[in-house]
């Protein structure tokens, strides 16, 4: 079957094609996603993420400067010192100040402790009376203790709504160096907030701060991660739950961890100041769609070339394939069907013929005497004359006739839907058009003759036993003096 064999080696070469421009295609695509992925992952890693932890963290120095000074300008203010010395006598001196002192450098609050008298003393009068059982107070008593001249604290503003504030807490002394109470400003986290929220909204990525215990303390206005409020622990996060398994505590480093399904790269950086951890937080889905919609818009278009190229090797596979196929069944000489294609062709017009009871007549032409012109003339000669007969012959017959150079210098034509008289009449017709025909060769004028046999197709006839009576009729024609035509029909013969 050697067509069969034909289609599975095609069938392979194509598949074999659209293996190899399939994993070429997608080993580029595949590569170059990846190495933009990485470098994409490691500029966040290494940069993009600690930059904006660089930022932040200098924005909040930065605000924390100036009431640092101011405190310390308050701690060794002289008219302050004075006053507690000489035993807070005017509270209203004192809040003059310190009303002063807020309104003047832009503060959110400026606060005065009395170790003597425990008074609470800011803006707006006096607040309190601090206390060491009272849980909001023990920062005071924290302040007075330690060694460090200030500290950083943020608690809620009990003199101003709660409000979540950085206090700046310095430790005043007398002249002789005897702790007298603590002074500073307040300034609201509101900036901070602002800050955050900008980098949230700009740059898609999560900032928040965490305490040394994992809690959160500080968040843009749209809350923490999964919108978790501040006073909440990451652990009960169920997204950062395997972030917090691996870092019970939080550590400054980079970080990557998966929630929901979804990678996330965080960067975790300590503030000394504060004592909290500054989280930035990136989830990969956002960093990498772009190249991930490059790497589908690439697939797209390998899938589509690779569908292209197919399509035109398909086709030109087909149109080789139609070209060999009419090669293999034409006559090159004359250009007529050969005995394959005749075969394809005569089965198909008997069956037909049979089926609709219609006549069909064949014709069994040889050449007379071709063998002595081809010795007389040459080869040449007679592949010339073969190609004027074919030519003249196809000229007597209908389009829808079949005919065939069946080998050598016989031809065979099918009449369809002819009977025998008609056939014999047409046989004729072609006998004395070719003994008419001058076929000039290398200036010599060429003539020839042929015999005919012609049978009808009967019921019970393959193309087999069809042809072998049109031969016997030819043979005939032959034996009785060549140059006509013979009829031989089934158990008799007519001249
Ligand atoms: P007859 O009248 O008995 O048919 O005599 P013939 O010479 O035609 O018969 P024979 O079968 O003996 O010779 C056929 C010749 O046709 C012999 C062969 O060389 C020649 N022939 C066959 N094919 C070709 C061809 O393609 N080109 C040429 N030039 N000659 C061919
Ligand atoms: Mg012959
Ligand atoms: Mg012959």
């Amino acid at each position: 079957m050697p067509h069969r064999s034909a289609l599975y080696s095609q069938r392979s070469l194509v598949l074999i094609l659209v293996a190899l421009l399939g994993t070429g295609f997608l080993a580029t695509s595949l590569l170059s996603y990846y190495a933009s992925r990485a470098s994409i992952r490691d500029s966040i890693i290494n940069t993009e993420l600690p930059l904006t932890s660089d930022t932040v963290y200098s924005e909040i120095q930065k605000d924390l400067v100036r009431p640092i000074l101011i405190s310390s300008m308050m701690s060794r203010d002289t008219f302050m010192r004075d006053w507690v010395v000489n035993g807070e006598k005017d509270p209203v001196q004192m809040t003059r100040y310190l009303d002063e002192v807020m309104t003047h450098y832009g503060a959110y609050t400026a606060f005065f402790v009395s170790n003597s008298s425990h008074t609470y003393y800011h803006a707006k009068g006096v607040l309190k009376q601090v206390r060491v059982d009272e849980p909001r107070d023990a920062w005071y008593f924290r302040v007075r203790d330690m060694k460090d001249p200030y500290e950083i604290n943020v608690d809620p503003d009990l003199a101003n709504k709660d409000n979540l504030t950085f206090f700046i807490n310095y430790k005043v002394y007398d002249y002789d160096n005897r702790f007298i109470g603590a002074a500073g400003v307040g300034l609201t986290v509101d900036a901070v907030i602002k800050l955050i929220d900008k980098y949230q909204q700009r740059y898609q990525r999560s900032v928040y701060f965490v305490d040394g215990f994992g809690r959160l303390v500080l968040t843009g206005a749209s809350g923490g991660p999964e919108g978790a409020h501040i006073g909440q622990s990451l652990g009960e996060l169920t997204n950062m739950k395997s972030l917090v398994s691996q870092l019970p505590k939080p550590h400054s480093g980079s970080y990557e961890y998966s929630a929901q399904g979804q990678g996330h790269f965080l960067n975790v950086r300590y503030i000394p100041e504060l004592h909290w951890y500054l989280f930035v937080d990136k989830r990969e889905d956002g960093a990498l769609s772009d190249i991930r919609q490059s790497l589908y818009l690439n697939l797209l278009i390998c899938l589509l070339v690779t569908l292209g190229v197919l399509a035109l090797l398909n086709r030109v596979i087909r149109r080789y394939q139609r070209k060999i196929q009419t090669q293999a069944t034409l006559d090159s000489l004359t250009e007529l069907p050969n005995r394959r294609g005749f075969d394809l062709l005569a089965v198909q017009a008997l069956h037909e013929a049979q089926r609709e009871s219609k006549p069909l007549t064949a014709l069994l032409l040889d050449l007379d005497h071709f063998k002595t012109l081809n010795d007389t003339y040459g080869h040449m000669a007679g592949d010339q004359v073969l190609i004027g007969f074919a030519r003249d012959l196809q000229s007597c017959l209908r389009h829808s006739d079949i005919v065939c150079r069946w080998g050598g210098e016989e031809f065979i034509v099918l009449l369809k839907d002819t009977d025998g008289d008609t056939a014999q009449k047409i046989a004729e017709k072609i006998r004395r058009h070719v003994e008419q025909q001058v076929y000039s060769y290398d200036g010599h004028s060429l003539s020839l003759t042929v015999s005919i046999g012609a049978t009808t197709l009967q019921a019970d006839d393959t193309l087999h036993t069809l042809l072998s009576r049109a031969d016997h009729a030819m043979y005939r024609a032959k034996r009785t003096g060549r140059n006509r035509t013979c009829v031989e029909m089934p158990y008799s013969t007519y001249a």
